[in-house]
C-alpha cells in the first residue's frame, strides 16, 4: 500500500482567523488565552480537513513563523528579546516584531530580520547566531501540538526544521562561522528527537531544503556529519527536500542514513527515476507529485503514467505527497462561489490537492478503475482549459512578437537625463519621498468592501477615495515632502489591483497566502494572455496632481513583481507572460507620461524573490526579467524620471542587473542593515540616483530624527550626495497614521539638517 501524507497545512485559517486573532492580541483586545482557543481549533479543523490522510503534519503550525519557532525550540532567542519582563509568548513576538519605545519605555527591542524563505513569497525570521551561541531544548511548544493531535485520533508526524537548514537559515553578528555551531547543535536536536519518540511519534519529517541549493564542501560535510550523529530508528527520520531539484547533493541525499527521504517531484521529474534506483532498499521514498506553489488541478492521468512504474518498482516503499508544504497555497477553492464556473473547474487549493493526492494513492493501490470517475472528471477539467478561446488571444502573442530592443533602451544615458529632469523638477538635496501607501483605514477597507459588495455607489466610492487622497497631499505638503504620492487608498494590493483591470486574470475571494505574520497576501491568477484595455491608475495620479504645486510620483507595480506575486500559468513559460505584463505596464507608463506625470514609480519589490535557488540559473532569470523591466519603463521621455523600489533586497550579487534597469531613481530597504546594503552599490559605482530606506516600516518603532541623519551619513559614505534621496523602507500602508506622522516629521527634518 501507497502512504499518504503531507508537509504542512495553511494555518492562517479559510477565512484568515489566525491573523484577526492575533491582531487582536497584539492591540490589546484580546487574551492569551483567547488567542490560543482560536489557534487550536484551527489546527483541528485542519487535522480534519486532513483526515483521510496516513499522516497528517504536526508541529508546522505556527503563531507567527515555523523558522522562529524552531529557535524558540532550540532556545535560540536573541538575548535582546529574552531578557525583558513578560510571558514567553511575549518574548516571541518582541522576536518577530521588535517592540517600540513608545508603548514600552522600559523594553524597545528592535524586531528580528526577515527574509524570504527560499524562492517563496513567505518571509521567516532570521535565527541570529554568535561565536557563543548555545542552545537549550525547549520541546514544549512541539510536544502540546503533538499530545493535542494525538488526542484528537491524528496520525501525527511531528515537523521540524533540521540542524543544517537551521543554521543554513541563520547568520551570525560577529563574523564567526555559524556551521562551527553543528557540534553544539546536534544534542539538542537528539535530545529533541527522542522526546517526539517518547511522546509517540514513530515518524519525524525533518525538512532540509537547503539540499537544493549549492553547497560547498563544507556544507556537504555538515550533512553527513549532522546525520550521522543523529542516526535513529526511533522516531524514524523522513528527510525532506523540497523547491527544487537535488542535483549534486542527490547521492548525498540518498546516502545519509534515515528512514527516508521526500523529493519534490514537480521540479525535479527528472530525478524520481535516479533516486527510486539508487535509494538504499531499506527507505522510504516520498514522492512529492502534486505542486504545493501553485493553484491549478494536477493532470492525475498524466502523473499515474509515470507514477506506476515507480510504484511496481518501489511497492510499499513508496510515500505521495504534495511537493512541499501547503502553505503557499489557499486553503479550500469551495468558498470561492463567485469565480467563473469555467475557471473555478480548473483550480485546486490545499483541501482539493490532498484529495487529488487520494486519487492517485488509490489508483496506485486498486487500480485506475477504482478511481474511474474522479480520474474521468480531472482529465475532464484538464481538457477544458487546455481548449479554452479565454486564454489564448492572438493580438497579444502579435504584440510580444514585435518586441525589439529599441523599445528598452531610454533616449539618452542617465546624467545626461537627470540634468534634464533637474531643470524640470527643481528638487533640493537629499529630496524627500514616501514609497506610494499611506496607512490603510479601516474606512478606506470598509469603503472599498462596502464598493464592491454594492453597498456604496460608485459615485460615492470615488468621492471617498478622493477625499483620501486629498487629505495625503494635505498632509505631505504640510509634512514639506518634496515627491508626493497620491497614497494608494484605491489598491487592496499592488499586483492585485492591476490584475483586476487586466484581460487574463482571475480573482478569488478568500484565496490568502500567508507573507510574513499575520500579513497574507490574495495572489491573482493569472490564466490567459494579458491585454490592458484602459488606463489603469491615471486618474487617481492626475486627480493627485491637481491639488498641489509639488510633482506627484506616478505609481505602478512592474512586470516582475506581478508575475512573481501571482499564481502563474503552468501552460507557458514565466517569461512569456512576463512580456506579456510588460507591454501592458508600458502603456500605462506612456499614458501617465502624456497625462503630464513627470515621476513616475515602477515597484519591483519582487525581482530578487524570483532568483532561482542555484546561482547557476541566474544570470537567464536576470536577462528576461531585466529586459521585460526595460521594456515596461524605458518608453518615456528623458525628462520623464523613472524610480523603481525593491524591498528586502541584497544587491551585492545582482547590482549588475539592477543598474541595466537603468532606473533614474532606485529606492530599497536599508534602516535595519546600517547602509550595509549600500557597499554593493558603491563597490559597483552604480550610477544612478538611490533613496536608501532610512524608516523601518515594518516595525511600530518610530525613528528618531537622529537616527535617521546617521543613517543617511553613513549612507553618503558610500554614495555621492548628490544622488542620494531620503525615503521610509516601503510602503506604509500597514502603519498608523500616528506612527506615520512624527517618522516622517524626523525625516523631514533630517533632511533638512542635512541639507544645511
Ligand atoms: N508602492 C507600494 C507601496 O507603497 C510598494 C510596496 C512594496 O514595495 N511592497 O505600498
Ligand atoms: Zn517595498
Amino acid at each position: 500500500m501507497v502512504t499518504t501524507h503531507n508537509l504542512g497545512f495553511p494555518r492562517i485559517g479559510g477565512q484568515r482567523e489566525l491573523k484577526f486573532a492575533l491582531e487582536d492580541y497584539w492591540a490589546g483586545r484580546q487574551t492569551e488565552q483567547e488567542l490560543a482557543i482560536t489557534a487550536a481549533d484551527l489546527r483541528r479543523r485542519h487535522w480534519q480537513q486532513q483526515a483521510k490522510l496516513d499522516f497528517a503534519p504536526v508541529g508546522e503550525f505556527s503563531l507567527y513563523d515555523q523558522v522562529l519557532d524552531m529557535s524558540v525550540t532550540l532556545g535560540n532567542l536573541p538575548a535582546r528579546v529574552a531578557d525583558k519582563e513578560g510571558s514567553e509568548l511575549d518574548a516571541y513576538f518582541r522576536a518577530a516584531r521588535g517592540r517600540g519605545a513608545n508603548d514600552s519605555p522600559c523594553c524597545a527591542t528592535a524586531a528580528g530580520e526577515m527574509t524570504k524563505w527560499f524562492d517563496t513569497n513567505y518571509h521567516y525570521i532570521v535565527p541570529e547566531f554568535s561565536a557563543d551561541t548555545r542552545f537549550e531544548l525547549n520541546p514544549e511548544r512541539l510536544l502540546n501540538q503533538l499530545a493535542e493531535a494525538r488526542a484528537q485520533g491524528v496520525q501525527a508526524k511531528p515537523v521540524i526544521i533540521g540542524p543544517v537548514t537551521y543554521l543554513w537559515l541563520g547568520k551570525t553578528s560577529d563574523g564567526s562561522n555559524r556551521l562551527d555551531l553543528l557540534e553544539r547543535l546536534l544534542p539538542a536536536y537528539a535530545q529533541l528527537l527522542d522526546i517526539l519518540a517518547d511522546a509517540g511519534a514513530d515518524w519525524v519529517q525533518i525538512d532540509e531544503p537547503a539540499l537544493v541549493t549549492e553547497l560547498d564542501a563544507n556544507w556537504r560535510y555538515a550533512f553527513n556529519l549532522a546525520y550521522h550523529q543523529l542516526k535513529s530508528n526511533r522516531p524514524k527520520l523522513l528527510l525532506a527536500s523540497y523547491f527544487g531539484e537535488l542535483r549534486g547533493n542527490l547521492q548525498l541525499a540518498c546516502e545519509l542514513p534515515v528512514a527516508g527521504i521526500h523529493l519534490d517531484a514537480v521540479s525535479a521529474p527528472d530525478e524520481v527515476n535516479r533516486i527510486a534506483d539508487w535509494l538504499p532498499s531499506h527507505k522510504v521514498l516520498s514522492l512529492g507529485v502534486i505542486n504545493g506553489r501553485n493553484i491549478w488541478k494536477s493532470d492525475l492521468t498524466k502523473i499515474l503514467d509515470w507514477l506506476e512504474p515507480v510504484h511496481d518498482k518501489l511497492g510499499d516503499r513508496l510515500w505521495l505527497a504534495p511537493s512541499c508544504s501547503l502553505l503557499h497555497v489557499p486553503v479550500d477553492v469551495t468558498p470561492e462561489t463567485e469565480l467563473d464556473v469555467e475557471i473555478r473547474n480548473w483550480l485546486a487549493f490545499a483541501v482539493q490537492k490532498l484529495d487529488e493526492l487520494q486519487v492517485l494513492a488509490q489508483a496506485l493501490n486498486e487500480g485506475r478503475k477504482a478511481v474511474q470517475q474522479p480520474l474521468a472528471a480531472n482529465q475532464q477539467a484538464i481538457e477544458s482549459r487546455r481548449r479554452s478561446a479565454r486564454v489564448i488571444n492572438p493580438a497579444v502573442r502579435a504584440a510580444v512578437a514585435e518586441i525589439t530592443t529599441e523599445m528598452g533602451n531610454r533616449q539618452n544615458p542617465y546624467p545626461q537625463r537627470i540634468a534634464l529632469q533637474q531643470q524640470k523638477l527643481r528638487l533640493p538635496a537629499f529630496p524627500t519621498t514616501t514609497i506610494g501607501s499611506f496607512p490603510q483605514t479601516p474606512e478606506i477597507r470598509q469603503a472599498r468592501l462596502r464598493f464592491r459588495k454594492g453597498e456604496l455607489a460608485a459615485k460615492d466610492y470615488l468621492a471617498q477615495m478622493q477625499s483620501e487622497i486629498a487629505r495625503c497631499i494635505r498632509e505631505q505638503e504640510r509634512l514639506g515632502l518634496d515627491v508626493l504620492v497620491h497614497g494608494e487608498p484605491e489598491r487592496n494590493d499592488m499586483v492585485e489591483y492591476f490584475g483586476e483591470q487586466l484581460d487574463g486574470y482571475a480573482f478569488t475571494r478568500f484565496g490568502w497566502v500567508q507573507s510574513y505574520g499575520s500579513r497574507c497576501v490574495k495572489p491573482p491568477i493569472l490564466f490567459g494572455d494579458i491585454h490592458r484595455p484602459k488606463a489603469m491608475t491615471v486618474a487617481w495620479t492626475r486627480y493627485a496632481q491637481s491639488l498641489t504645486d509639488k510633482p506627484v510620483k506616478g505609481m505602478l507595480t512592474g512586470p516582475v513583481t506581478i508575475l512573481n506575486w501571482s499564481f502563474v500559468r503552468d501552460d507557458q513559460p514565466r517569461k512569456d507572460s512576463c512580456l506579456q505584463l510588460a507591454l501592458a505596464i508600458r502603456e500605462e507608463v506612456q499614458d501617465l507620461e502624456k497625462a503630464g506625470v513627470d515621476i513616475i514609480q515602477i515597484d519591483e519589490a519582487a525581482l530578487r524573490e524570483g532568483l532561482p535557488l542555484r546561482q547557476s540559473d541566474w544570470d537567464t532569470y536576470l536577462d528576461w526579467t531585466i529586459n521585460s523591466f526595460r521594456i515596461a519603463a524605458n518608453g518615456v521621455q528623458d525628462t520623464t524620471q523613472i524610480h523603481t523600489h525593491m524591498c528586502y533586497s541584497e544587491f551585492n550579487d545582482i547590482i549588475k542587473a539592477i543598474a541595466h534597469m537603468d532606473a533614474d531613481v532606485i529606492t530599497i530597504e536599508t534602516s535595519r542593515s546600517d547602509m550595509e546594503l549600500l557597499d554593493a552599490f558603491k563597490n559597483f559605482e552604480y550610477p544612478n540616483d538611490i533613496g536608501p530606506g532610512v524608516y523601518d516600516i515594518h516595525s511600530p518603532n518610530v525613528p528618531g530624527q537622529q537616527q535617521i541623519i546617521k543613517l543617511m551619513k553613513l549612507a553618503a559614505e558610500r554614495i555621492p550626495a548628490a544622488r542620494l534621496w531620503v525615503n521610509p523602507d516601503c510602503g506604509l500602508k500597514t502603519r498608523k497614521w500616528e506612527e506615520v506622522t512624527p517618522a516622517l516629521e524626523a525625516m523631514v527634518a533630517a533632511a533638512q539638517v542635512l541639507r544645511a
